[in-house]
């Protein structure tokens, strides 16, 4: 990743001792200013500049990560950003746009990118130091109303979390790991080695601690001298209103626990939402379609709307209503998991040609249609357009 990297004060316009405030304000009227949907005309470039923008605030929003950028710039120290802990975040599966929220979850961020700049990557794989636990990933299924107005779940995850027995160190009740003998505590063992070129000094790692510095006499009985016991656990889950099939949340600190005081790993779960049998999504939008009655279509008519969330809207569909008419009602579709508004609710009415009549309907509509008896003029593309 040769890539430059802009700096993150830079990114949002603000000076290095901005306050938090001035973050969040810059922060904000750049995330409109990007906002994809607010650039149809250029799309690609607006989203590239919105995560930009919304991943200098993941760092610069949180005082302990700004800390760090501020202290390593952008390669920050091996495994950053797991420490915090049971913090929401997002990030979109499929078409690349991750988003986030203002309110309860805290901030969001564009996970794969952040984890992939601060820790988690494949860097610094010595055997001595803390390392970051691994990461884990779950899926949860929800349904089409649950997406709407957002739900809690609760998962249940086989996970190693620290023996309560040894506290992690593996060692029996009692006892402590020692010193390893052989290295005396370093880990590795100076040798010196004859080549064809002379004598060589080279450092390889303890076989009897196996790097680890200590060893232990009495390994604990529980977790057998590992430290940590795979356990189910239960997660709660709070998945936010609008999240939309294939985004995934990101719990900070919920995955494997990290070795030798590392941060624990993250959780990435994979949210699927479940096809609807009459509505669908587009974008933020809800779409359905709704039949009505002919007579309905041309005297025009007072219909029920079903709403996404139960209720019942009520709506006049005008005279002369053709089928195929869009109707909308303004903000009455998701929430954006991104920003504060809402898409709406955009319903197609489908006229309903009556299939069975009875003899008096039929002999009314005998009779209007003596007094119609023209056929409709057909438009220009009419039949072939
Ligand atoms: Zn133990
Ligand atoms: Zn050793």
């Amino acid at each position: 990743m040769a890539e430059q990297k802009r700096d993150y004060y830079e990114v949002l316009g603000v000076e290095k001792n901005a306050s938090d405030d001035e973050i969040k304000r810059a922060y904000r009227k750049l995330a409109k200013k990007y906002h994809p949907d607010a650039n149809p005309d250029n799309k690609k470039e607006a989203e590239a500049k919105f995560k930009e923008v919304s991943e200098a605030y993941e760092v610069l929003s949180d005082s302990q990560k700004r800390q760090m950028y501020d202290r390593f710039g952008h390669d920050g120290p091996q495994g950053f950003g797991g420490q915090n802990g049971g913090y929401y975040s997002y990030s979109s599966g499929f078409d690349g746009f991750g988003g986030f929220d203002f309110g309860d979850f805290g901030f969001g961020d564009l996970g794969d990118i952040f984890s992939a700049a601060f820790g988690g990557g494949s860097r610094n794989r010595k055997s001595s130091g803390p390392r970051k636990g691994a990461d884990l990933k779950a899926n949860i299924d929800i349904t089409f109303e649950e997406s709407y107005s957002g739900v809690e779940k609760t998962i249940t995850l086989n996970r190693h979390t620290e023996c309560s027995k040894c506290h992690g160190t593996g060692a029996k009740e009692g006892t402590k790991p020692e010193t390893c003998k052989t290295c005396n505590g370093t880990g590795r063992i100076k040798q010196v080695v004859t080549t064809p070129f002379g004598q060589m000094a080279t450092q390889k790692v303890c076989s009897t601690c196996g790097g680890e510095g200590k060893v232990i006499k009495e390994p604990c009985v529980e977790c057998k001298g590992k430290g940590t016991v795979r356990q189910s656990a239960k997660i709660k889950v709070k998945i936010p209103e609008g999240i939309s099939e294939g985004q995934t949340i990101v719990l900070r600190g919920e995955g494997e626990p990290g070795s030798k005081g590392g941060p624990k790993g993250d959780l990435y779960i994979n949210i699927h939402v479940k096809k609807h049998s009459y509505f669908t999504r587009k974008g933020d939008h809800v779409l359905v379609d709704i039949p009505i009655t002919f007579t309905g279509a041309t005297l025009g008519t007072e219909i029920e709307i079903p709403m996404v969330d139960g209720s019942k809207e009520k709506y006049k569909i005008p005279e002369g209503t053709q089928t195929g008419s869009k109707f909308v009602l303004r903000n009455k579709g998701f929430k954006s998991v991104n920003n504060n508004w809402r898409g709406d609710y955009v319903f197609t009415v489908n006229v309903q040609v009556p299939k069975k009549l009875t003899s008096e309907q039929r002999d009314l509509i005998t009779k209007l249609a003596k007094t119609m008896n023209e056929q409709p003029p057909i438009k220009k593309r009419g039949i072939f357009g």
